[in-house]
């Protein structure tokens, strides 16, 4: 079997990759797992400064990381440099504060002494998607090394190159070999890796779908799961929000990686009064975009990952304007041998509309009006997904309560739009998935928390 790497931006093949077997699969498994049988036992700060050292390889690599992204998935390369200093920094924060989030924690009992500890649980399977296809991975991999696990990687079957040289930079930066291992596997292969006696746990990022797929299998077997799934994240604008601000940050996090984010933002639910004014400025700004070629620096809206999901964009538009939806900019398919899809805004957006009920993995923003704000904070729950929102409005006290009361999501921001950072726990409820990844909850998923009783 094969994997194909093809470029969006004129269909070109760009490679192809041989997969690896089901036993050279369980080869690479049981080196990782033999090489956890050291790494658990590793110090602290030496985990620490290979961290800071792939942090520098990163670095040192970023504008060939970024070109290879270009090419394998269509994002811009401006973006991709950026998504590579984030890396860096995950790593980074990860070598400063590991040691500290795995500090022994004191607990007063009757007993002489009693206390929590974590250990590390052995060789985490990471499943990722191809969006962010090095930062998926590295939030994952920093604070897995970082507690003492070791882990291997099945990727999105269109980015194999990325895959394999995030092996090639943890080797580089000197990690004792086989502790992060990437798998050329397909997703049919999934079933049997989560199986294997040496994989402890799974992380997965992507579809809902493929969530509930991995969830029971892993279920199945008693395998801890965290699962970074779907969104569509509603952005509220009040009427008293700063419509020039509130038009500019929602149209920077909808066309974020030409609008395939998680937490991108896909519905905005604006406040009656306001609405015109609002789609007005957001029209000049999503139309004012430069789309084009994702190796040029002055891109900021590349193609679409693959034609196939393209597809699926279109075809959720046609729908929602079948159902009364109204296309006032893009909403056509461009010619040629590529994934374009142009920046795309619908109003007068209603349930039973694809634009309302699902998640739109592209540049199509869903512009839906609430009479108030109780109404937009009704509509904005009411959704099977709960990854991020925002609320734009210029009484923060007000936005505050709101984020922090009303809206069902695991992120919610006031006047900013949602976005992960390393200090900051990140993940969903809902469809969106469950457990947390970054911060300090983050490297406590995959450890034993363990209690030690000394009478
Ligand atoms: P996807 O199709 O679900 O793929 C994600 C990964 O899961 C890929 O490695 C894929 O392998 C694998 N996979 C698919 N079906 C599987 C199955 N039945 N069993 C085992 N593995 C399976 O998602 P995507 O299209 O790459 O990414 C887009 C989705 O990811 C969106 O819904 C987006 O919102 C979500 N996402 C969420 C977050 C978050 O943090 N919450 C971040 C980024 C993206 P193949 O490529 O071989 O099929």
């Amino acid at each position: 079997m094969s994997i194909k790497s093809v470029n969006p931006a004129n269909g070109q093949v760009v490679k192809i990759y041989k997969t690896h077997t089901d036993e050279q699969v369980a080869d690479r498994i049981k080196q990782t797992h033999d090489a956890w049988l050291k790494w658990r036992k590793s110090d602290s700060s030496l985990r620490a400064n290979l961290l800071r050292k792939l942090a520098e390889v990163l670095n040192k690599r970023k504008s060939e990381l970024a070109e290879l992204m270009a090419v394998e998935m269509g994002k811009p390369v401006k973006q991709g440099a950026s998504e590579i200093e984030k890396c860096a920094t995950v790593c980074e924060y990860y070598a400063d504060n590991a040691a500290k989030f795995l500090k022994e924690q004191l607990i007063e009992t009757e007993a002489q002494k009693s206390y929590v500890t974590f250990n590390p649980l052995g060789v985490v399977l990471a499943v990722m998607p191809w969006n962010f296809p090095f930062w998926q991975v590295f939030r994952f991999l920093a604070p897995a090394l970082a507690a003492g696990n070791c882990g291997v990687l099945k990727h999105a079957s269109n980015v194999p190159g990325c895959a394999l040289v995030i092996e090639d930079m943890v080797r580089e930066a000197g990690f004792p070999d086989n502790v992060f291992q990437t798998l050329l596997a397909v997703n049919t292969q999934v079933d049997a890796i989560i199986e294997n006696e040496h994989i402890k746990a799974v992380t997965l990022t992507g579809s809902t779908n493929a969530g509930i797929k991995v969830a029971q299998k892993a279920g199945s077997v008693l395998k801890k799961s965290v699962l970074e799934l779907g969104g569509s994240d509603a952005y509220i604008i009040l009427e008293d929000a700063d419509l020039e601000l509130a038009a500019s940050t929602c149209t920077d996090s909808r066309l974020i990686n030409s609008g395939q984010s998680c937490i991108a933002a896909k519905r905005f639910i604006v406040v009656e009064s306001v609405a015109d004014k609002f789609t007005a400025l957001m029209l000049k700004k999503m139309e004012s975009k430069r789309v084009g070629d994702p190796l040029k620096q002055e891109t900021e809206v590349g193609p679409q990952a693959r034609v196939d999901l393209r597809n699926e964009l279109h075809e959720q538009v046609q729908k929602s304007v079948a159902a009364g939806a109204k296309c006032i900019l893009g909403g056509t398919v461009p010619e040629g041998e590529n994934a374009f899809y142009p920046p795309t805004i619908l109003t007068n957006v209603k349930k039973g509309m694809p634009a309302y009920d699902e998640e739109l993995f592209g540049p199509v923003a869903a512009i839906i009006v609430a009479k108030d704000e109780a109404e937009a904070i009704d509509i904005a729950n009411d959704s099977v997904f709960g990854l991020g929102g925002a609320i734009f409005t210029q009484d923060v006290k007000r936005g505050e309560h709101l984020a922090a009361n009303n809206l069902e999501a695991g992120s919610c921001f006031v006047n900013s739009l949602v976005k992960s950072d390393p200090r900051l726990p990140f993940g969903g409820i809902k469809q969106s998935g469950y457990g947390r990844e970054l911060g300090m909850f983050g490297i406590h998923e995959f450890v034993n928390i363990k209690t030690v009783y000394i009478k």
